[in-house]
C-alpha cells in the first residue's frame, strides 16, 4: 500500500531546507511536474521508495541511517522548494 509524500516531511526536514509537502519536482522519466506530496511512497525496511504517480518510475529513495538520512534522487530532474 502506497503512502503519500507527506510521510517524508520528517525524515527530509534535516536534510533539505525545503518543505517536501509543498515542494515541486519534475519526473526524469515522463516529465510530469507535481508536488512531492502527490508521489506514491512505498515503505521498505531500509526506508522509502518514492514513485511518480504518472508513470511509476522511481523518483527517489530515502534511507534513514544512524549517521543521517541518505537521499538518492536520480529520478528527479529538479526539485523546487
Ligand atoms: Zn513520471
Amino acid at each position: 500500500m502506497a503512502l503519500d509524500g507527506n510521510v517524508l516531511a520528517g525524515p527530509l526536514a534535516g536534510t533539505w531546507a525545503v518543505d517536501v509537502t509543498v515542494a515541486t519536482g519534475r519526473c526524469a522519466g515522463c516529465g510530469d511536474v507535481a508536488v512531492l506530496a502527490r508521489a506514491a511512497v512505498f515503505d521498505h525496511p531500509m526506508g522509502w521508495v518514492v514513485r511518480c504517480r504518472a508513470c511509476a518510475d522511481v523518483l527517489m529513495v530515502v534511507v534513514e541511517r544512524p549517521d543521517g538520512v541518505l537521499v538518492a534522487a536520480r529520478g528527479l530532474t529538479w526539485v523546487r522548494g
